[in-house]
């Protein structure tokens, strides 16, 4: 019956043309209903619409060509054809990743041999393993110098992602990637020193250094001379002095801080429901204060109240009326650096999550129990108050490091800098010719982020490799100059024009231009699964924020970790909170 109908209703048949379903239809449909009983019995073409086109179906799927026929088969035919080629896209795509990923894996696990540089090549001495310099020696050509590597970190930090860590939404080891593993897969060796540089001698060209860490061997004190110095340090907490600040709070900078982080929120909570606590102690102890409302402050206020929402109250149900965090800010505004849209956005949104936000209060003092604030009021007086707290973070930005300080002193160029060492467009310290900074302990008039200090490392990067390519053409052309000196008339033009061509690729070589920062936005989390952007499209600026924008900041995040073992990690982490809760555990 099927194939009847099918061959009855073939295009050739009824004149219909294969480009047009629609029109097929429709004449379908009339002929239904015009046809004389002579053609076609009425009956059978009144089959219920499904009936029909499993008919169709099977008959095509039988038949020959599919452009053969046109009828209403055409459309559950391309569906299929459609999920078919789907599944094999999906298929492929995931036998494709897990190629990758494999690959990635294998190549991590399996350096290459590396060579020793040689010992006449230039000596460049990088200080601190954070984003700048790691950026750095990511894409420098370490068998163009001898490359010394001086930090009392032997990892690189993510540190976009540390915020989620103090809660255990993430674990520290996962935005951790070992320097061991980062300098065993560049070409030439590199020395790499677990040291803090305390002193930069810049005119005797010597860095000093010293072993800070627990286990001390014979040596704890090192000289390293350096041709040339790339100080990427960072920076250090800002406290502006406030007493009590160093002794009684967390910050939010390292690792370390982190688990601190994590193990106070726990230790708060398990002495709150501490037998025969007062009503009063209860509440201090569960009043977690934020101090600063830049984005370190705002991303960890959202992640501590995103713990207590789904899984404190859950375990400690004891604690649901009192556990409260408050984020005190200075200015007017949390975030100002995103645009007053997602700032308002930020605001309404912690309102809802119940985070109490007090714009507008200075913190002037810090003691054990509680901090001494003094808040504007919209009058414009002034009114100082005593905020009870158990857990206490610190988040102001960042202040200059000791070792920065002394360099800074013995550079008259840099008297006046009271930020950070000042640069020139090719990131030199003024005042120097063989001393480059990147990150947050430069100040070349952008914002301390791990995007501008990137950004900057990758610029050294392709300034030194191209430094050593031409001083190895220069080399070239000076011994091609010496022999043209000596040879003989007929082997003149041939080593000119060799000396021709060095030239030009000298001047292709010496083109890099000075270092142009490309802006490419601004994302911070803020709790209860929403993220801001404000993000450079084209000349202009997109702000968004809520539950795709925290989508969009997970994936962008994701795909900058540094290594594919911390994006595998991270996901891993992420599934594993999302299944078992975080660990309310205190370690
Ligand atoms: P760092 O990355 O801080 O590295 C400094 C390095 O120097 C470290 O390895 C340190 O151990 C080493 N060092 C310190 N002292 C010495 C010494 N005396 N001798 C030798 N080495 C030393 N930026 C963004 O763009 N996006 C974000 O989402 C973002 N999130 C952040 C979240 C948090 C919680 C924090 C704290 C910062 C965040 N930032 C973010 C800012 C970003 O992390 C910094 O701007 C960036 O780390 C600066 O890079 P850097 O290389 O200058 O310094
Ligand atoms: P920040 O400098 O951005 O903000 C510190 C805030 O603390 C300021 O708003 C300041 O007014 C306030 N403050 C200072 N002293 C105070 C006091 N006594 N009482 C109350 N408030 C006080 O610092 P941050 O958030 O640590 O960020 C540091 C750098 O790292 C910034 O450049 C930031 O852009 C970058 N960062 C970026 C991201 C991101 O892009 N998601 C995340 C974290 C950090």
């Amino acid at each position: 019956m099927a194939s009847k109908l099918g061959l009855r209703l073939a295009p050739a048949a009824c004149g219909l043309s294969t480009g047009a379903p629609i029109a097929s239809r429709r004449t379908l449909s009339s002929l239904a209903s015009s046809r004389s009983s002579a053609l076609l019995p009425r009956p059978r073409l009144t089959l219920p619409r499904s009936k029909l086109q499993q008919s169709f179906r099977r008959t095509y799927a039988d038949g020959p060509a599919p452009e053969a026929t046109l009828s209403p088969a055409a459309k559950p035919k391309k569906r299929f054809r459609f999920l078919r080629w789907m599944w094999r896209i999906t298929y492929l795509s995931v036998i494709a990743s897990a190629g990758y990923v494999g690959y990635q894996i294998w190549y991590l696990r399996n350096p290459a041999e590396q060579f020793e540089p040689d010992p006449k090549k230039k000596t460049i001495v990088i200080l601190g393993t954070g984003w700048g310099a790691v950026s750095l020696l990511k894409k420098l050509d370490t068998e163009n110098y001898n490359v010394v590597v001086v930090s009392p970190r032997n990892f690189f930090l993510f540190t976009p992602l540390l915020p989620s860590c103090t809660v255990g939404t993430i674990e520290h080891r996962s935005i951790m990637e070992p320097i061991r593993n980062i300098l065993r897969h560049k070409k030439a060796t590199v020395k790499f020193f677990e040291a803090e540089a305390t002193k930069i001698d810049y005119e005797k060209k010597i860095v000093y250094a010293k072993d800070d860490s627990e286990i001390k061997g014979d040596k704890m004190d090192a000289e390293i001379p350096f041709d040339m110095l790339v100080v990427g340090v960072g920076a250090e907490n800002a406290t502006f002095g406030i007493p009590g600040v160093r002794e009684h709070s967390c910050f939010l900078k390292e690792v370390g801080d982190a688990q601190q982080i994590r193990k106070k929120v726990m230790d708060c909570i398990e002495t709150a429901v501490f037998k025969d606590q007062t009503d009063d102690e209860v509440k201090r102890l569960l009043h977690m204060v934020v101090v600063g409302g830049g984005p370190t402050g705002v991303e960890f206020a959202g992640e501590l109240q995103d713990f207590f929402q789904e899984d404190l109250r859950k375990w400690v149900p004891q604690i649901q009326e009192n556990f409260h965090v408050t984020l005190v800010e200075a200015l007017p505004n949390v975030l100002p650096m995103f645009s007053k849209q997602l700032i308002d956005y930020t605001e309404s949104s912690f309102k809802e999550e119940h985070i109490d936000i007090r714009t507008k209060t200075m913190v002037k003092n810090v003691t054990e129990k509680y901090i001494e604030a003094e808040s504007t009021l919209p009058d414009g007086t002034k009114k100082t108050e005593r905020i009870p707290y158990g857990l206490l973070v610190w988040a102001t930005g960042n202040a200059l490091r000791p070792v920065v300080k002394d360099l800074m002193s013995q550079i008259p160029a840099q008297k006046n800098s009271r930020r950070g060492l000042e640069v020139n467009e090719y990131l030199v310290v003024n005042g120097t010719e063989n001393i480059w900074a990147v990150g947050d302990c430069a100040i070349a008039n952008y914002a301390p982020t791990a995007q501008v200090a990137a950004q900057e490392g990758a610029f050294l990067a392709r300034l030194f490799n191209t430094m050593a390519k031409t001083d190895a053409i220069e080399d070239d052309l000076k011994a091609l100059s010496e022999k043209q000196s000596k040879a003989k008339a007929d082997e003149r033009n041939q080593i000119l024009a060799e000396i021709n061509e060095r030239q030009k690729q000298l001047r292709r070589t010496k083109q890099v231009g000075p270092f142009q920062y490309s802006h490419q936005g601004s994302l911070a989390y803020i709790g209860a699964e929403k993220a801001v952007a404000d993000v450079s499209w084209f000349s202009g600026n997109i702000a968004s924020g809520g539950t795709m924008t925290y989508l969009f900041w997970k994936s962008a995040y994701l795909s900058m970790c540094f290594s594919t073992r911390n994006r595998v990690l991270v996901c891993l982490d992420w599934m594993k909170a999302k299944f078992f809760g975080r660990d309310v555990s205190r370690e």
